[in-house]
């Protein structure tokens, strides 16, 4: 599904991705774990197509496609979502005309019609359940307001609506008790199948106890330097990432 070679990427003239190398089959769960300003949302951002990035060497394979060519709208419509670390706020989208748009972008591409009024509000009030996000946000302008929780949650809501290929969550996890971190899991975990595969970038071991991963890679300072199986994740919520970075 995703090949990543050699991705090298530097920010304001700052090398930040030092050579990543990644192969994401479809139906796999890889986390990527590390240190603060390791570059896991660099990765993330790059991936998604966020612009500011300069690629200084390498290649991404998305489906066979070359990735880096794409706009950002592009690799959503072909099914890569990014759940943002800092969801934004956006005053003045009414969140249910968001994610309508989204939603329906997302079928003229693939040649389907758009939902009915009916449709889409029965799509939305099943996801919503799924990740409990409470009835009245979608009647607010996208996070608008929102408590931190809510902003994770709001970005679980979304992916499921879009219901992606590749999901790249951003720290998800941050900023959530221990109840909605389980809720968001449940969303995670009910979209998983062997067609859809999912990149969780976390600093912290307790997710990876509700979506378990297939691999477990360490970024540090811009590489790879530790890819294995979940048992990775418990050894580093033991030991730190000290022994790593030697
Ligand atoms: P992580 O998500 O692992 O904490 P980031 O990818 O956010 O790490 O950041 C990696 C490094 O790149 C950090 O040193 C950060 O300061 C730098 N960086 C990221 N984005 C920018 C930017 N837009 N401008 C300048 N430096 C940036
Ligand atoms: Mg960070
Ligand atoms: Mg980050």
């Amino acid at each position: 599904m995703l090949t990543i070679k050699n991705l090298r990427v530097a920010v304001e003239g700052k090398e930040i991705l030092k050579g990543i190398n990644l192969e994401i089959k479809a139906g796999e769960v890889h986390a990527i774990m590390g240190p603060n300003g390791s570059g896991k949302s660099t990765l993330g951002n790059v991936l998604a197509g966020k612009e500011e990035y300069e690629i200084l060497e390498g290649e991404v394979l998305y489906e066979g496609q070359d990735l880096l060519d794409l706009s950002a709208e592009d690799r959503s419509r072909m099914g890569l979502f990014l759940g943002f670390q800092y969801p934004v706020e956006i005053p003045g989208v009414p969140m249910v005309n968001f994610i309508k748009t989204s939603v329906n972008e997302h079928r003229k591409f693939k040649g389907l019609e758009p939902l009915t009024a009916g449709e889409f509000l029965k799509l939305m009030r099943e996801k919503k359940e799924l990740v409990h996000l409470d009835s009245q946000l979608t009647n607010r302008s996208v996070n608008e307001g929102f408590s931190g929780g809510e902003k994770k949650k709001n970005e679980i809501f979304q992916m499921a609506m879009l219901e992606p290929k590749l999901a790249i969550l951003d720290e998800t996890d941050s900023g959530l008790d221990i109840d909605a971190l389980r809720v968001v899991s449940e969303g995670v975990n009910a979209l998983k199948n062997p067609e859809r595969s999912a990149i969780v970038i976390t600093h912290y071991q307790r997710l990876l106890e509700y979506i378990v991963p297939d691999f477990v890679h360490v970024l540090y300072q811009g590489r790879i330097v530790k890819s294995a199986g979940k048992e990775l994740a418990l050894e580093l919520e033991e030991k730190g990432y000290d022994w790593l970075k030697k």
